[in-house]
Order: C-alpha cells, then sequence, then structure tokens
C-alpha cells in the first residue's frame, strides 16, 4: 500500500505547569529553580504524618481552563492516589485523579485550510509533579531535587481527533495560546512547564477501527514533537508494509539521533492501583463558584480575532498571527492605543520586529522595545519627522538601546529634511547636475524623475521628505 493510503491518528496528554505562587498541597514556593531541596517541607517530601491540603487556586484555575476549552466541569469531584515506584516520587503515588477528574468533555477549535475543525477533550485533570533526578553532575548514581515535587499540573487529554503533524502542531498552539490568555500557565516550554505525550498510530483509510498505538513521553518543543512523529509514522507504516505488527509501547524520542527507542512495552504496563486519597476530602463546587470563574474569563485568543478583523479591519493573515500570541496581542493593542494607527503597529510587528526577532530567535514576550516607543515611531513618521526608511535604522537602534525613537533621532542627526527652501535647492542641484535624465523625464519617460529623486535622497543620506522631493522636481520639470 502507497503512503497516502494510510490515515494518521494522533491524540495528546498536556501536562502544564500551573503558575499558582504556592504548590498543590503544602505552601512552598513554586519557582522554578532555587537551589535543589530549598523549595520543600514536610509534606511534598513525603514525612510521615505530613498532611496535605488542597490548594484551592489549583482547582480555580483548572475550572478557569476548563471553561476556556468548553468542557463540562464537575460539580463533585475528588483526588486519587496513583501507585508507583520511582525514586522521583517520595510518597511511592501521585496524588492525581482518576474516576471523576474536575472537567470533562470540552473541545479545543483549530483552522484547517480556512475550515474549523474541533479537536475533542476527554478531560481535564489536577495532579501534583514530582521531583527532579539529576544524573549528570555526579560520577556515581543520581541525587533526588524536590523542589518540583508538588508543583501543580493540569493534564488535558485530547481524543484521538488528530489527523496529521500539522493539525498537531495547531492543536498545541491553540491549546498554548488559550493557557496563556487566561494566565494559569506560564507555558514555558523549554522549562518544563508545557509537555506532551504523543500519541500516534495510522490505519487503512476508510477503517473504521483504530491501530494500536505507540507513546512518545514528556515531548517539549514544537519542533522535536513534528520530527519525532515524523520519524515515528514513518517507522509505523515500515512495520506494516513489510507485514509485521505493531506493538503498543512507550517511547522516547532522542533528538540527537533522531530516532524513537523503547521504554517500555505493554507487557509492563503498570497497574497504578488507584483508590481515593484518604487524607483529602471531596471537592464539591458550587454553581455561584463554577458561574463567578466563568463571568470572570478573560477574552480569548478566538475574540480578539473577531475584533481585530472587525474594528481595526486588519486582514484574516494579521489578527491570525497578532491574536495567536497573548504577549504580541496585548503589545499590538498597548501601541494602539497610543498612536491610534492599527495598520501600522500591526505592519510594523509583523514585517521588521517580527524579522528581528527571527533572526535573534526571540519570543514574542522578549521583544526588547516597548509599545510606548513603536507608537512614538509611528508617530513621528506620520508626522514627517523621519521617512519611514529612516524609520527602519531608528527601529534596529530601539532593539539595542531602550532610548525612545526621538532620542535616537536627535543624537544621530536623523530629523527628516522638510524645509521648502532646502529641498530646493537640492531639486535645483541635481537637475543641473543630471541634463540626460531631465530630457528624457521631459520627453516622456516617467521612470527618470525616480531617478532623480534617488540622486536626492542620496545626497541628503535619506533624510529628505520623499513626498516634497516628488512634487517640487515635478513642478520644476514642467
Ligand atoms: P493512557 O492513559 O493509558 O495513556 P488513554 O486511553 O487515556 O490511555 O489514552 C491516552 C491518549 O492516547 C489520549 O490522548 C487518546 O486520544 C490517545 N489515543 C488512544 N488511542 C489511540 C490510538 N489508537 N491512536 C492514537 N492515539 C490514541
Ligand atoms: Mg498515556
Ligand atoms: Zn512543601
Amino acid at each position: 500500500m502507497a503512503r497516502e493510503d494510510y490515515e494518521i491518528v494522533i491524540g495528546l496528554e498536556v501536562h502544564a505547569e500551573l503558575s499558582t505562587k504556592t504548590k498543590i498541597f503544602c505552601s512552598c514556593p513554586t519557582e522554578f529553580g532555587g537551589e535543589p531541596n530549598t523549595h520543600c517541607c514536610p509534606v511534598c517530601m513525603a514525612m510521615p504524618g505530613a498532611l496535605p491540603v488542597l490548594n484551592e487556586k489549583v482547582v480555580e484555575y483548572a475550572v478557569r481552563a476548563g471553561l476556556a476549552t468548553n468542557c463540562e466541569i464537575s460539580r463533585d469531584s475528588k483526588n486519587d492516589r496513583k501507585n508507583y515506584f520511582y525514586p522521583d516520587l517520595p510518597k511511592s503515588y501521585q496524588i492525581s485523579q482518576f474516576d471523576k477528574p474536575l472537567c470533562e468533555k470540552g473541545y479545543v477549535e483549530i483552522d484547517i485550510e480556512g475550515e474549523k475543525k474541533k479537536i475533542r477533550l476527554t478531560r481535564i485533570h489536577i495532579e501534583e509533579d514530582a521531583g527532579k533526578l539529576n544524573h549528570d553532575d555526579y560520577g556515581r548514581g543520581s541525587l533526588v531535587d524536590l523542589n518540583r515535587a508538588g508543583v501543580p499540573l493540569i493534564e488535558i487529554v485530547s481524543e484521538p481527533d488528530i489527523r496529521s503533524i500539522e493539525e498537531t502542531d495547531k492543536y498545541l498552539k491553540k491549546l498554548k495560546s488559550i493557557l496563556e490568555y487566561i494566565e494559569v500557565s506560564d507555558c514555558k516550554m523549554q522549562e518544563g512547564s508545557l509537555r506532551a505525550d504523543v500519541n500516534v498510530s495510522i490505519r487503512k483509510k476508510g477503517s473504521t477501527e483504530y491501530g494500536t498505538r505507540t507513546e512518545m513521553k514528556n515531548m517539549n518543543s514544537f519542533k522535536s514533537i513534528s520530527r519525532a512523529l515524523e520519524y515515528e509514522i514513518n517507522r509505523q507504516i515500515d512495520v506494516i508494509e513489510e507485514g509485521g505488527k505493531i506493538e503498543q509501547e512507550t517511547l522516547r524520542w532522542d533528538e540527537v539521533s533522531g530516532r524513537t527507542f523503547s521504554m517500555r512495552d505493554k507487557e509492563d504496563a503498570q497497574d497504578y492501583r488507584y483508590f481515593p486519597d484518604p487524607d483529602l476530602v471531596a471537592i464539591r463546587l458550587s454553581e455561584e463558584y463554577i458561574e463567578n470563574i466563568k463571568n470572570n474569563l478573560p477574552e480569548l485568543p478566538e475574540s480578539r480575532k473577531q475584533r481585530y478583523l472587525e474594528e481595526y479591519k486588519l486582514t484574516e493573515k494579521e489578527a491570525n498571527i497578532l491574536s495567536s500570541s497573548k504577549h504580541l496581542s496585548d503589545f499590538f493593542e498597548a501601541s494602539t492605543k497610543i498612536c491610534g494607527n492599527p495598520k501600522a503597529v500591526s505592519n510594523w510587528l509583523m514585517s521588521d520586529i517580527a524579522k528581528v526577532l527571527n533572526e535573534k530567535e526571540l519570543e514574542p514576550d522578549e521583544i526588547p522595545l516597548t509599545p510606548e516607543h513603536l507608537a512614538e515611531l509611528i508617530t513621528l513618521i506620520e508626522k514627517g519627522t523621519i521617512s519611514s526608511k529612516i524609520a527602519k535604522d531608528v527601529l534596529n537602534k530601539m532593539f539595542e538601546t531602550p532610548e525612545a525613537p526621538s532620542t535616537i533621532i536627535e543624537k544621530n542627526g536623523w530629523v527628516q529634511i522638510s524645509d521648502e527652501g532646502a529641498i530646493k535647492e537640492v531639486v535645483e542641484r541635481i537637475i543641473e547636475t543630471n541634463p540626460q535624465s531631465v530630457a528624457d523625464f521631459k520627453g516622456g519617460k516617467d521612470k527618470a524623475l525616480g531617478f532623480l529623486v534617488g540622486q536626492a535622497m542620496k545626497e541628503t543620506k535619506g533624510k529628505a521628505n520623499p513626498q516634497m522631493l516628488n512634487e517640487m522636481f515635478r513642478n520644476a520639470l514642467k
């Protein structure tokens, strides 16, 4: 069978670290980093007799995530123990949720070739993170750091509704953007605060049964997810094409060799012996509680996008890109509010600023200039203080210094020449020294005007007001 005859089926289990100040069952800080084992207490170190108390903020954040992804919120929920042995898990069980998750039956919408597609969510539940093992710095054995133990997580489980690598990428980006908008997680993938277990299988097109899946654990970059899926899909097709069978197994993606390795197969699939945690009370949520969170949900990416289309008359592409990142769209709105020119702000963000961010490999939240300064730059162009050509030089400087554009312009002597007398002088000089072009223009070659304007620009080092130049040349050569 050809590759095109296979359908790809993907489902994601996404873990997001919640940005609460304290851990899920104690008051230790959740802050990333810190000396090993300094953000710990008897509860998160699993001292005998230490009792957990559920952090209410964790429930609130999870409910917010559930409402923002169209989930049903359970009025009646609980915490369960998931038992397994691993050195980064001091209690030998993780407190998670089993049969009564906080949120169920939601969906996230993605755009696929202009069409909307719903990726259904099975559930969102709350749980605690484990500690971290450090294998690298110590020659003999590993050391355990429990700073991360007890950091709150939500796990967002999708139905196997995703059908391609592109859809996986869009789904995860959309989910990330929603979580950022509602401010429940900083979603820093490089710090591991957003990571995904990627489940994938293949089946013959038209078949109604799912194939056997493999699962790639703890993926934390968009690029490696795409690469790993590409590899794994091809591997599965090859196995089937050669008459083999896919084994259900857990895989580890290796970035360096660009292939997956087996971690464990179905035979040693674990029995977690879930049971309700007797140290914690049931979670009962009132209608008012849920209603209140619903009413205080901030604007979501989809509605921002609509507003950009209608209110600011941006193009579909602009609205999509700007609204996809909370940082970018906050920047856009702040700047637009000051200068009143959404189109110009969008242009700068989408072209020149995006280009530099790309070159320097910076994320939207790392734009090194302020919305105020971009607004000022745009106003200076509108007022004719600088040409848009000079503005690009100013922008480049703005990436290097925190100085205001007006200061940069002044320091570099970049103020646009709009003085009629000064421009007239230049125009006359250029006409005198370029008789051939003047003759060409008079003979009907409009292009010659461009050349003359260019010469004048060159002479003024790009500072002459181009509109005035154009006009004066036309008048002088009439
Ligand atoms: P587990 O909790 O053991 O990992 P689940 O049945 O809860 O198993 O499924 C976990 C994830 O795997 C879900 O996101 C689901 O969409 C996905 N999944 C289930 N079956 C398949 C399949 N045949 N192909 C691809 N993904 C699948
Ligand atoms: Mg799984
Ligand atoms: Zn603690």
